[in-house]
């Protein structure tokens, strides 16, 4: 191809969501020269999946997700996946404490905000919240939690959830004082704003990549302007695929030997919410609670403070849902097309060991706004229905791979699949997402860019920024201590 036919670039990004706008905004960091484009293929950036409304918004910590300490047959409770995601969150609130602090990257509050995480179980499942507590409360990053199963405290910590509930139900609760809500799509826009104003650097909308091609050591990728039609050629040394739901098809179309049998399953998903102020002033937190049998990790019911745009709401849910689109603005035909030969085993392999899940899925997606009301008031006996409305959340495509033994699994976390030689990476799963991406991208830049990963020049840059990174985290209670306090402080929380 002739020189002029394509613009060229050292990183294209795809997609304008969380994960492009840090992948970007790590990479001006330690690179501040480098060339980069972020294309979008929608009129602004976070309106899939990191829209606020599109996901639940809490900065996972793992302080009260009770999928993230499974019970073991023998009763034991494993805490290594909860003290891991403290960890990842905590590099997370390093970065934005650094952007905070070096760049006038505007307030902090706009985007993250101090709201308390409670676990809240019933019956049969205190015993389990008891046991996760000792087992919990032992490691530094959860020493704050307390534990009750008195019902005046637990009024106290989430008024709502107790008047009305039958006198001779047991309950029992855990609260963390230090959680967080985060508005990832603030977060997301803050971080394209800040990136728009350095050299080199250009974001793009209305930017759909329709093509995807190996060009010599680099890839010839086809943007087409989704106004006005016309199409240009980016010829870039790397490229990040952070499309969402979208990277798998993505993917594919690469034809690298990595992408072979993933396979994508989406669950869409629902919530209510409630921005009556009178109900809304009398909760200040988090409640999460234990899933049904059959459900899907991230389908956990929780009764969540939501603060957006600086104004207060109630989310309760989510409810799961089946949709074949792999963008909440997809296309019905996302699933079909993304089935190849390669991929067609484990797929069935997963419809068929995965009965219980889709079962759920047909209960879910069967139920009345009664039924939906029924679930809200294990939470809140006494809510009143007016005061709920139904708002579509946004769509997870979850993974589906190969596995030697069962043919293909299904996998709720999020994968990084990147290319032996490191020129193209994506992003595939969902959970726990957002609040962990600086992690998962610090991740890529170790794998995709080794050399300079190790270079005196992003190494002094990496510890100015994260004076303490994951694995000392989980084990050095001194620096967890230090570091915890800084970030708190200095992303405005203790305000
Ligand atoms: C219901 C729900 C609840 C959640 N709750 C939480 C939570 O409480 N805490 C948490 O941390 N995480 C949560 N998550 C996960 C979190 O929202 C996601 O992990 C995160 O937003 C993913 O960011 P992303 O940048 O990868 O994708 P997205 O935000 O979806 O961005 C991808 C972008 O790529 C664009 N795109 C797609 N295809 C193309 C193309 N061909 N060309 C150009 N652009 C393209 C899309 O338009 C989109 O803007 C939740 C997710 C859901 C769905």
């Amino acid at each position: 191809m002739a020189q002029n036919d394509y613009e060229a670039m050292d990183v294209l990004l795809v997609g304008a969501g969380i994960m492009s706008a840090t992948l970007a905004t790590l990479l001006k960091e330690v690179e501040p020269g480098i060339k980069l484009e972020i294309v979008e293929l929608q009129e602004s950036g976070a309106i899939e999946s990191s829209n606020p409304w599109n996901n639940a918004g809490t900065g996972h910590a793992g302080l009260c997700e009770l999928n993230y300490t499974p019970q073991a047959a023998d009763g034991s409770i494993d805490i290594k996946k909860a003290v891991q995601i403290n960890a990842q969150f905590e590099v997370s609130k390093q970065f934005w404490a650094h952007l905070v602090d070096k760049h006038a990257f505007g307030s902090p509050r706009n985007f993250i905000n101090p709201v308390p995480h409670l676990s809240f179980v019933r019956g049969k499942d205190v015993p389990f919240l008891k046991k996760r507590f000792e087992v919990l409360s032992k490691h530094h990053a959860f020493d704050k939690m307390v534990y009750t199963e008195d019902r005046a405290q637990l009024g106290e910590w989430a008024p709502l959830t107790m008047p009305g509930r039958p006198a001779d139900e047991q309950i029992a609760a855990t609260r963390v004082e230090h959680g967080t809500d985060v508005n990832f799509g603030a977060l997301t826009n803050q971080l394209l704003t800040h990136l728009a104003k350095q050299a080199n650097t250009e974001v793009r909308y209305f930017q759909k990549v329709v093509g995807l091609e190996r060009d010599g050591d680099a890839w010839l990728v086809d943007v087409k302007n989704t106004q006005n039609g016309q199409s240009r050629k980016i010829r870039a040394k790397f490229v990040f695929l952070g499309a969402g739901g979208g990277a798998l098809p993505l993917l594919q179309m690469s034809g690298i030997p990595e992408s072979k049998g993933f396979g994508g399953f989406p669950v869409s998903g629902q919530w209510l919410r409630c921005d009556n102020p009178e109900v809304v002033q009398h909760h200040q937190a988090k409640v999460y609670s234990q899933a049904e049998v059959g459900a899907p990790p991230m389908s956990v019911p929780h009764l969540d403070t939501r603060v957006v745009d600086g104004k207060k709401s109630l989310l309760f849910g989510p409810y799961a849902g089946f949709s074949t689109k792999f963008l909440r603005h997809g296309s019905f035909l996302d699933l079909p097309l993304s089935v190849r030969t390669s991929n067609l085993l484990p797929m069935l392999a997963v419809a068929r060991d995965n009965m219980d899940l889709t079962r759920y899925l047909v209960r879910e997606v069967m139920q009345s706004m009664e039924q939906r009301l029924e679930s809200l008031r294990k939470f809140y006996p006494q809510a009143n229905p007016a005061d709920w409305r139904l708002e579509t959340a946004g769509q997870r495509v979850q993974i589906i791979k190969k596995d030697p033994k069962k043919g293909g699994i299904l996998q709720f976390g999020t994968e990084l699949v990147a290319s032996a030689d490191g020129t193209i990476a994506a992003l595939l799963g969902a959970s726990p997402g957002a609040s962990v991406t600086v992690s998962i991208m610090l991740g890529l830049l170790e794998r995709c860019f080794p050399e300079q990963y190790k270079s005196a020049q992003w190494t002094a840059k990496l510890k100015e920024i994260f004076p303490a990174r994951e694995k000392q985290l989980q084990t050095d209670a001194a620096a967890y201590r230090e570091i915890n306090a800084y970030t708190w402080q200095k992303l405005q929380l203790d305000q």
